[in-house]
């Protein structure tokens, strides 16, 4: 008998722990975490390397068409490749992070990601995390969470989290900064918008442990299976 694939989709603004939950989620389940934003981000890199204005739907538009994103898992960690090279490790910069956010306002770039989210989940179990999952990628996802925290409480997770990874350029002003600019284009873009469906679960994780989150989570997926 074939296992039941399930999709579990975690929405929410930068910094309200998506991605450190979802990934303790898929590895407690023994399912696939896929890292939405990375692909985002690596469209980004891509344009950074090729001088494109980030801001430039057009130029974006073109540059989509030629771009090859994968999703590789390697000993149970997601890599992205764009076109054939491994840049996981040049996607996490502020200049990517903004760029992510403008390229993501653009239609054709965003249909060209979902079209390989939706692949992945497809054929496999899988905990998803963005901005879109439970709205558009997943309209159908098994269990629907959305995330939120204080605006101050995010900024001094990332900065936090910057700090602990040995980048010393920042400052919790200029994180604070990135993350209201990318809320607000994030939520107010036309298309598939930052926003959290209507049957998802919203959890305000501002004065909530990693753990305690985690488990408020598994009980959701614990009655649904
Ligand atoms: O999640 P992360 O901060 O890595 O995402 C980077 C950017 O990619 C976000 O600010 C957002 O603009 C965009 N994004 C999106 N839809 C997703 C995931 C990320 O628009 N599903």
């Amino acid at each position: 008998m074939n296992k039941k694939i399930i999709s579990i989709a975690i929405d929410g603004p930068a910094g309200a722990g998506k991605s450190t939950i979802a990934k303790s989620i898929s590895s407690k389940l023994g399912i696939l975490y896929l890292d939405t934003g990375a692909m985002y981000r690596a469209v980004a890199l891509k344009a950074n390397r090729e001088n494109i204005d980030t801001k430039n739907k057009d130029e974006l538009s073109k540059l989509v068409k030629s771009i090859d994103i994968k999703v590789i898992y390697s000993h149970g960690e997601q890599k992205v490749y764009l076109d054939g090279e491994d840049v996981t490790a040049h996607i996490r910069t502020p200049e990517v992070s903004l760029g992510a956010s403008n390229v993501a306002t653009v239609p054709d770039v965003r249909i060209k990601m979902v079209e390989l989210q939706r692949e992945i989940a497809s054929d496999n179990s899988v905990v998803m995390d963005g901005r879109d999952i439970g709205t558009y990628v997943l309209p159908k996802a098994d269990v629907k969470i959305f995330l939120t925290a204080d605006v101050k409480e995010r900024a001094k997770r990332r900065y936090s989290e910057q700090v602990l990874k040995g980048v010393t350029n920042i400052t919790l002003e200029a994180v604070l900064e990135d993350i209201e600019y990318r809320d607000k284009n994030d939520s107010s873009r036309e298309f598939a918008p930052l926003s959290k469906a209507s049957d998802a679960i919203e959890i305000d994780t501002t004065n909530m442990k990693i753990e305690e989150v985690v488990n408020t989570i598994l009980e959701y997926v614990n009655n649904y299976v």
